[in-house]
């Protein structure tokens, strides 16, 4: 049986063979640490029957400790040139499929309605490509996929941006939107010495477990991430000049201060000082007025 694709030696002979260049606008950065592997995967509590989903398989490396412990693996890779290195490389593993795709514009409901078991337990696992992590992780979330959880490499940064509470510097839109959705964890920091070629930045493996129901109630999904992302536009602005200058116009201030304060928010707080369920209270407060 040949060696696992992620050492370096077997990862430099297959670049060698197929005269692989990494292209740095498509975020290539390949792992060449089986520990590191099959420590993300361990994460993703795969078993025999699960499926899984992979962004940017590269030359296979995470796809074949993927495929090694679960029932189907369905990849997104958008560059051309991996595709025949991936039907090498995968060869033992009949039950992965290559899709040629950019993952930003795949219909992902379709290809798992086509590749997975109706109810199949489905984690996405990844190492993301970081030009395109948070678009990425957002299409994830937001189409709101019949998947269990997602766990991916990331730039540590964006990491603790994802799972940060109110108050914190990293505390943000990003971090309410990924958490309204999921309950976020950083499960290890990975340096950079496991990757070829070596990223500029650390990394971490997220888990994002996903809700079976929301954390808050809302009238009016579309409106509380409109309210969100227009409360943390110039973050060391007041919640109420956020509002007036980015939501609602300067006429609307003392109609607008009247709802804060019934909502019991200063409106002198700024935006990260607000927890999940502020934001939610206030978005169905101003839902329902016509301001
Ligand atoms: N999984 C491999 C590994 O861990 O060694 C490679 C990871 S590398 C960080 C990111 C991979 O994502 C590359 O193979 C790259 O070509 C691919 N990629 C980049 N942008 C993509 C996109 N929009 N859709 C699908 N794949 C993408």
């Amino acid at each position: 049986m040949s060696k696992d694709i992620a050492t370096p030696n077997r990862t430099k002979d297959i670049l060698k063979k197929y005269g692989f260049t990494f292209k740095k606008s498509l975020g290539q950065n390949f792992l060449i640490d089986t520990n590191i592997l099959n420590n993300i995967v361990d994460c993703a509590d795969l078993n025999n029957e699960s499926g899984a989903i992979e962004i940017g398989p590269g030359i296979g490396a995470l796809t074949e400790q993927i495929a090694k412990r679960c029932e189907k693996v369905v990849a997104f890779e958008i560059d051309q040139r991996l595709l025949p290195i991936l039907k090498e490389t995968l060869s033992a593993y009949p039950h992965v499929t290559v899709v040629h795709s950019d993952v930003l514009e795949a219909d992902i409901h379709k290809v798992i309605r086509e590749n997975f078991k109706e109810n199949q337990d489905l984690m996405v696992v990844a190492n993301l490509p970081y030009y395109v992590t948070t678009p990425i992780l957002l299409k994830l979330l937001e189409e709101k996929l019949p998947i269990r959880g997602i766990v991916v490499m990331i730039q540590k940064e964006v990491a603790e941006r994802i799972a940060a509470k109110p108050g914190t510097k990293d505390y943000g839109s990003l971090s309410i939107a990924a958490q309204y959705y999921a309950e976020a964890r950083t499960e290890m920091i990975v340096p950079k010495t496991v990757f070829v070629p070596q990223p500029n930045v650390d990394s971490a493996v997220l888990k994002l477990t996903l809700r079976t129901e929301p954390p808050v109630k809302l009238k009016d999904e579309g409106f509380f991430f409109k309210l969100i992302r227009a409360s943390f536009a110039q973050r060391r602005k007041t919640l109420m000049n956020n509002l007036t200058n980015n939501l609602y116009t300067k006429n609307e201030r003392e109609k607008l201060e009247k709802v804060l304060l019934e909502c019991d928010i200063d409106p002198t707080r700024r935006g990260e000082t607000l927890s999940m369920e502020e934001f939610a209270l206030l978005a169905n407060a101003l839902a329902d007025m016509e301001i």
